[in-house]
């Protein structure tokens, strides 16, 4: 451990969240995949079986579990500056995503063109293709490409949106390089011309600040298993703004979402609100157990977070300069801290054998959990929560001896 890392840990000012997580062995820099579990989740999880479940049975339905959902999302939406009757919880992020392109395709047929890029997650174009191949193949998708795969081609994406474009569907930090757009922006020249747009949150709820009002976004989703810790699989955020709710449907017309689920009406009558993106029972589990990890990050609050982020995360391309770039690494991030997100990505031509020497080590080093994308890629997670200045440092010091 260098003194200058020993310094900026006493002087972090959310020094004190790791004591909700607990220390670990190893160095853990994989939060932008799955987040740690924060030990309040333990005692809730024992809570909602031993209690809720095991005794209440269906009872804690009526005292606590059908108002569980609406709790969670007055989190996300505190989170993300929506109203609360402005967010739903639960299914998966691929789930939430299909609900809304397949509902703003419906609703302007006379536009048919969907404008994307060519940095997204796989599962955010396999929904759209698959919804354009059963249900809209009048569409055409417009992908904006980036000239190094590390940065969004921002001004190629605001001229292409025109008069005949549905909807604008981008992440809004790319899950590979954190390259991070100007939401701002881009939601502008969308309702200058009157398309609808849709973001991809996965990657910046709770590591960046998002103001879904200020930024005039329309719709979007999250994953909370991320930096929100939430848990493996956790259910997902859906937002969507309220002048849209009555006009936009929800292609999975299930019970919950129906005006008044517990009539047991055969004839489907959809919540107007943002309710209607409810299809099934909820998970209550999984449900209670992503609380813990929102109210942290709450507690913590996005801008001493996000400061705490670019600071970690300049202190690693600051030491990939000089210690790492001779050594055949490359930044595949952006280095302009306005457009970057809240995680690293290096390239390397022995990233394979990098990555298993960092997870597998001697007995005398400690394990750095990043992540692998094959060829190449090596991301490394900087959760602002519960990291530390000294683990990047130790990760800096084991890339630079490995690859010697
Ligand atoms: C992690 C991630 C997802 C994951 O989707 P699930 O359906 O929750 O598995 C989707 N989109 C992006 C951008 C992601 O980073």
């Amino acid at each position: 451990m260098s003194e200058s890392t020993t310094l900026l840990d006493q002087e972090d000012e959310l020094k004190s969240f790791i004591t909700h997580f607990g220390k670990m062995d190893s160095v853990y820099l994989n939060g932008n995949s799955l987040g740690r579990m924060p030990l309040k989740t333990l005692e809730v999880i024992q809570e909602v079986t031993a209690n809720e479940w095991q005794n209440g049975l269906i009872s804690s339905w009526y005292s606590k579990w059908l108002k569980r959902p609406a709790a969670i999302a007055a989190k996300v939406a505190a989170l993300i500056n929506a109203d609360e009757d402005e967010v739903f919880v639960g299914d998966s992020t691929s789930i939430q995503l299909y609900k809304l392109i397949f509902g703003a395709l419906q609703l302007y047929p006379d536009r048919n063109e969907i404008i994307i890029d060519d940095l997204n997650f796989p599962t955010d174009y396999y929904i759209l293709n698959g919804i354009i191949q059963q249900s809209f193949q009048q569409h055409t998708v417009h992908t904006i490409n980036s000239a190094d795969k590390i940065h969004g081609n921002e001004s190629g994406l605001l001229s292409a949106i025109s008069g005949t474009t549905a909807l604008v569907y981008l992440s809004h930090v790319a899950y590979k390089s954190a390259y991070m757009y100007d939401m701002t922006r881009i939601n502008a020249q969308a309702e200058a011309m009157g398309a609808l747009t849709l973001w991809d949150l996965s990657h910046s709820a709770g590591a960046v600040p998002v103001d879904v009002k200020a930024s005039h976004t329309n719709m979007a989703v999250g994953c909370l298993y991320k930096y929100l810790n939430g848990g493996p699989g956790a259910p997902a955020f859906l937002y969507v703004k309220k002048e849209l709710q009555d006009q936009l449907l929800n292609p999975i017309m299930g019970w919950f979402g129906h005006k008044a689920p517990f009539a047991f009406d055969p004839a489907f009558d959809p919540n107007p609100g943002i309710q209607k993106y409810a299809v099934g029972t909820p998970g209550i589990l999984s449900l209670s157990a992503v609380g813990p990890g929102l109210d942290l990050i709450l507690e913590a609050g996005i801008s001493r977070l996000r400061k705490k982020s670019l600071h970690m995360s300049s202190y690693f391309i600051g030491q990939y300069h000089q210690r790492l770039q001779s050594k055949g690494y490359s930044l595949i991030s952006p280095e302009d801290v306005e457009k970057r997100g809240s995680h690293v990505s290096l390239a390397h031509d022995k990233a394979d054998v990098i990555y298993h020497q960092l997870t597998h080590p001697d007995a005398d080093h400690k394990a750095v959990i990043c992540d692998f994308r094959p060829p190449n890629l090596l991301r490394f997670g900087l959760a602002p929560l519960y990291n530390s200045f000294s683990e990047i440092e130790y990760c800096i010091r084991r890339l630079e001896e490995i690859a010697l």
